[in-house]
């Protein structure tokens, strides 16, 4: 008998089936895990092994609101693979986190550790809740409580969290602050992005825009283009957008095009980005200060040399792909470019730096802060960016070799470099 099976779920659900731009993000990553785990020559077993995570915790939170009720919270903490050592990875504040989702994340935590040879397998938290609409005594409450709720499974050498979408270094402090008072002694090794006073390391702020640069250093030499007066666009001018937007300034890049949620603006002859980081409001947005300006979708298409999209998820399609006019495309952003997409520039000969290696910068910096905890002996923050340089650069290089040697996509490189040291350790572990 012949069992239907409806197109869309099966669509859904089956990682093995024809990539499509609808895919979820989970089954996406799965798909990709797939291709790179056969590709370096593993077995079926160890596909399964990785395809999800070990380990994946729902927690309620119940917090006590301004106005006197309680509200119960929804959370997440997912550990992807501990062979290689202790997971890591940020926890997001947003009312559209849901399980998938932070399961795919914490997959491409480990992914981001394997790329950079950091000691640690992937993590990802998240909380459904919308931070923007909350008092800061309701958000340190609920940071509180959901490291109550987690306190079993994390801590400095089990699983140790950062910074994500809409938390920052005062949500680790009093999160530092609730493990620490748990534990009965000072733990500033338990969770990173803290502000300096309490353990922070110098230069982690800025760390995903460092680890972008130097991305793009690499990629222009790939190109043989000059990055002085090299014409770029970076769409998005949040944290990694705006402090990116600085760098490429500051090394003497023309940046023609920068985004915000309201528009974008472009300029072929140079925008004067310290005007523009000067105006800047809290949220990222400058746009409105301008009557002339064109949408973010216009942006991506218009004549440079590197485009780089920091902002959200989806915004290069197979709809726009051909009309990129970019020769390298550096994805500061997690997830701004469809697989179809991908295909499409990498048959075009655009240069495409994958986000798991772009926007590494941020773990990797992290995991300089774990250690200067765990030594009680801080950096200076040249010395953080003379190390970020080295991780970076050799990160580069061997998913470039990757991609050469097997003759695939710079995003399947990634993955096959990403995953290569996970799979080995399970295998020694004998897990697999
Ligand atoms: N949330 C950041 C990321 O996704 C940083 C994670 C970390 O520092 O552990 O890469």
């Amino acid at each position: 008998m012949k069992v239907s099976v409806p197109a869309d779920r099966n669509q859904i659900q089956n990682p093995d089936q024809k990539q499509s731009e609808s895919m979820d993000l989970l089954t996406s990553t799965q798909s990709i895990i797939k291709d790179a785990v056969q590709k370096l020559g593993f077995t079926d077993e160890m596909y399964e092994l990785l395809k999800e995570p070990l380990r994946m915790i729902t927690v309620r939170i119940p917090v006590r609101m301004d106005n006197g009720s309680i509200k119960i919270f929804t959370g997440y903490r997912s550990q992807h693979n501990d062979a290689v050592g202790p997971t890591k990875g940020g926890v997001r504040f947003h009312p559209e986190v849901n399980e998938a989702e932070v399961k795919a994340l914490s997959i491409w935590m480990s992914l981001k550790c394997g790329i950079t040879n950091l000691p640690y397998g992937g993590g990802k938290g998240g909380i459904i809740c919308d931070p923007r609409k909350m008092s800061f005594g309701e958000l340190e409450r609920l940071s509180r409580g959901y490291v109550r709720a987690i306190s079993q499974i994390v801590g400095p050498t089990k699983d140790i969290p950062a910074p994500d979408v809409y938390t920052n270094s005062q949500i680790m402090a009093w999160m530092m602050d609730e493990y620490s008072r748990i534990r009965e002694f000072d733990s500033p090794g338990f969770i990173t992005g803290k502000p300096v006073v309490l353990g922070g390391s110098q230069g982690r702020e800025t760390a995903t825009a460092r680890g972008v640069t130097i991305c793009i250093e690499e990629a222009v030499k790939k190109k043989g283009i000059k990055l002085q007066g090299a014409r770029i666009i970076v769409q998005g001018f949040g944290n990694a957008g705006s402090f990116l937007a600085k760098f490429m300034h500051d090394s003497g890049a023309q940046v023609i095009g920068i985004s915000d949620a309201h528009g974008a603006l472009y300029d072929p002859e140079g925008l004067d980005i310290e005007y523009l980081l000067d105006r800047r409001d809290s949220f990222g947005t400058v746009t409105n200060l301008f009557s002339d300006i064109i949408t973010n979708q216009e942006l991506l298409e218009k004549e440079c040399d590197i485009l780089v999209p920091a902002a959200i998820s989806n915004q290069i399609t197979a709809q726009n792909a051909e009309h990129i006019k970019a020769s390298i495309v550096v994805e500061a952003a997690n997830g701004p470019t469809t697989l179809e997409a991908t295909k499409i520039l990498d048959r075009r000969g655009v240069l495409l730096v994958p986000d798991i290696l772009a926007s590494a910068g941020g773990v990797t910096v992290s995991y300089f802060e774990w250690v200067q905890n765990n030594q009680g002996y801080y950096w200076s923050e040249e010395e953080v960016t003379t190390k970020l340089r080295k991780v970076m650069v050799d990160s580069f290089d061997d998913i470039y070799q990757m991609s050469q040697k097997h003759q695939v996509d710079m995003r399947l490189a990634a993955y096959m470099v990403g995953i290569r040291k996970h799979a080995e350790a399970s295998h020694y572990r004998g897990w697999v």
